[in-house]
């Protein structure tokens, strides 16, 4: 297969802000792919050469790259430099100036990009600048201009299509499994194994039923199992059948831990590899985990070393750092709450109901001092979760996590399911319960302002259409070091055209790619003529929006886009609120 095939579909992918076309071009680059490569191009439209839990960067820095680009097309550095800062995009300055050379075919296969490409992500030690910069340029110097666009933007860790999983999924599911009707298996495949191109090849290999089969496997993260929210212990015993297993919810850093090969790695909530950042923890387990392979959940919560009292989730957010880790460590140990095994000696445990994963998880773990099980019991009166609700909160929780016992109650990978159900103080005192919107869009800012944003466009995720859907915008809660940092923080991620993947009714002055996750607070939910979520469910021409938006100052880096707060999960707070008000409206009448 021709490099420029995918070079092409880039292009019309990156033309389009419907998300029908992109799966529509994405499906049919798939269908033409030979079975063997597929893998490699789902990677490829990803940006990438492995999933992202393999921790392969290709990332050439933009400044090395450019050598690449002055070698291949004779010019000089300067003369790069100099197009650079004008253009702002060092893929569009290769394609231009490559094009100057004259047009010419290109001969490169998608296997040899590949392969160059690995071997730019593999080189180190001494000389490794020189063969990466060498290796990009003699890549470029076979290319057409519109690869080397694609390229460069490849290398450098640019490559911003808008196209999320879902979308690769869809596609997937339109060429190789009879429709996009029959994604919900893929799905459940990538919520275990975290691995897109993975899935691919199974599905091509052997169909829906060998993706079916797929299990967990230790050094795969999983996707994790995530919470509904009620207010009141009536309304969770009612949901869970009168019954639940309600634990602590303690307020740290969910950690997944996989044990193979007599290794401990972590993974945080979005998956990404945090072994490094926690030496203490991977020495807990170490010692703690009996079973040799593997995955193991847990909160990790900053403890005071005199004490052994929990410390605030701030205390636990200085532990994340790239140097003095040591040094942090023993002014912040940290402690281990484990509350899932999704694999074990029994293999994979997630089709296994709660109860048994928990015995399981009672077998696997040598508890001490600083590595505990999540205190819990099991519930079966509003009096009995009260008291322990109460008991949680005086103990340093944030409230209560309560969990179905029923025989069904598997572990659901990556689902906000009703499974489980948490419960915190803040929702007891009448304060908000906090959202996670994602930012798209910005308003430049007036007088005090003036040079960075005076408000954000923010949105919350619709997983059904793989969308994000505006709810409001946020202009509070900004610390003056918050507003000058924001330009910056977000400028990786502007684009010049509404991102195929955001609803949006109102037109900011500039568009982000949804990337960053910020925690809101808000008076209450409203309907809204200009906000996309739940956009005429309600009422004809009108969506959900917050009223008093406010930043907590809380960036949450552990959540990717797709993990912010669901347009569902918006429906259902207005939806109760209008119940509340009903009902006191009721009793005060
Ligand atoms: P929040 O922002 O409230 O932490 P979240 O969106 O990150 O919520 P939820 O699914 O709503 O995730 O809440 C579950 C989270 O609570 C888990 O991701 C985990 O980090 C934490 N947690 C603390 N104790 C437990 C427990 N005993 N069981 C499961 N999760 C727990």
């Amino acid at each position: 297969m021709q490099y420029t095939r995918l070079a092409q579909a880039y292009q019309r992918l990156e033309e389009t802000s419907a998300r029908l076309k992109l799966i529509e071009v994405l499906a049919e680059l798939f269908g033409e792919t030979p079975k063997p490569l597929l893998r490699k191009v789902v990677y490829l439209c990803q940006g990438k050469i492995a999933p992202d839990f393999a921790g392969v960067e290709i990332g050439l820095a933009e400044k090395l790259a450019a050598r690449s680009v002055a070698e291949a097309a004779g010019a000089a550095e300067d003369r790069v430099q100099s197009l650079l800062r004008r253009r702002g995009d060092l893929g569009t300055v290769a394609e231009e100036l490559l094009a100057e050379r004259g047009t010419r075919r290109s001969h490169l296969t998608v296997q040899e990009v590949f392969d160059h490409l690995e071997a730019i992500a593999q080189a180190s030690g001494k000389g490794a600048q020189t063969q990466k910069i060498s290796s990009l340029a003699d890549l470029l110097r076979r290319a057409t201009p519109l690869e080397a666009r694609y390229l460069v933007r490849t290398v450098t860790g640019k490559l911003r299509l808008g196209v999320g999983d879902a979308s690769i999924l869809d596609a997937l599911a339109e060429v190789y499994a009879g429709g996009r009707a029959n994604r919900a298996p893929l799905e459940r495949a990538y919520n275990i194994c975290s691995d897109l191109g993975l899935v691919a090849e199974t599905l091509v290999r052997g169909g829906v039923a060998a993706v079916e089969g797929m299990e967990v496997r230790p050094g795969h993260p999983v996707r994790p199992m995530l919470a509904q929210r009620l207010a009141t212990s009536e309304e969770i015993l009612a949901k869970l059948g009168g019954v639940c297993a309600a634990e602590y919810k303690y307020d740290g850093e969910r950690v997944q831990a996989h044990r193979l090969d007599g290794k401990v790695v972590l993974f945080s909530r979005r998956l990404e590899n945090i072994t490094e950042q926690f030496p203490d923890a991977v020495e807990l387990l170490q010692h703690g985990l009996r079973p040799k392979r593997a995955i193991l959940e847990a909160e990790i919560v900053a403890v005071d070393p005199e004490s052994g009292e929990l410390r605030p989730f701030q205390e636990l957010m200085q532990r994340r750092r790239k140097y003095g880790i040591e040094e942090a460590a023993r002014r912040i140990p940290v402690g281990l709450f484990c509350f899932d095994l999704l694999y074990g000696e029994g293999g994979d445990l997630t089709r296994r109901p709660y109860l048994d994963r928990r015995r399981a998880l009672e077998r696997a773990v040598r508890t001490g001092d600083r590595l505990q099980l999540a205190t819990w019991k099991l519930v079966r009166s509003v009096e009995e979760l009260d008291a322990f609700f109460e008991q949680a909160v005086a103990d340093g929780c944030e409230g209560v996590l309560c969990k179905s016992v029923a025989e069904d109650a598997v572990y659901q990978a990556g689902a906000r399911g009703w499974l489980w159900i948490k419960h915190k103080r803040e929702y007891r005192t009448e304060l908000q319960d906090t959202l996670d919107l994602v930012v798209v869009g910005a308003f430049y800012g007036r007088g005090r302002r003036s040079g960075t944003y005076g408000a954000l466009l923010v949105a919350a995720y619709d997983p059904s259409e793989d969308t994000f859907r505006t709810f409001c915008k946020v202009g509070s809660g900004f610390s003056d070091e918050d507003l000058a940092h924001l330009p910056h923080r977000l400028r990786p991620y502007q684009v010049d055209h509404r991102p195929p993947r955001v609803d949006s009714k109102l037109e900011p002055d500039v568009w982000f790619h949804p990337a960053v996750v910020l925690e809101v607070v808000g008076a209450e939910i409203t309907l809204s003529p200009t906000h996309t979520v739940a956009w005429g469910r309600l009422k004809e021409g009108a969506g959900l929006a917050l009223r008093f938006p406010r930043f907590t100052g809380r960036y949450r880096d552990d959540k990717r886009p797709e993990d912010a707060t669901t347009v569902e999960e918006i429906w259902e707070l207005y939806q109760r609120a209008r119940h509340r008000a009903v009902r006191v409206g009721e009793r005060e009448g």
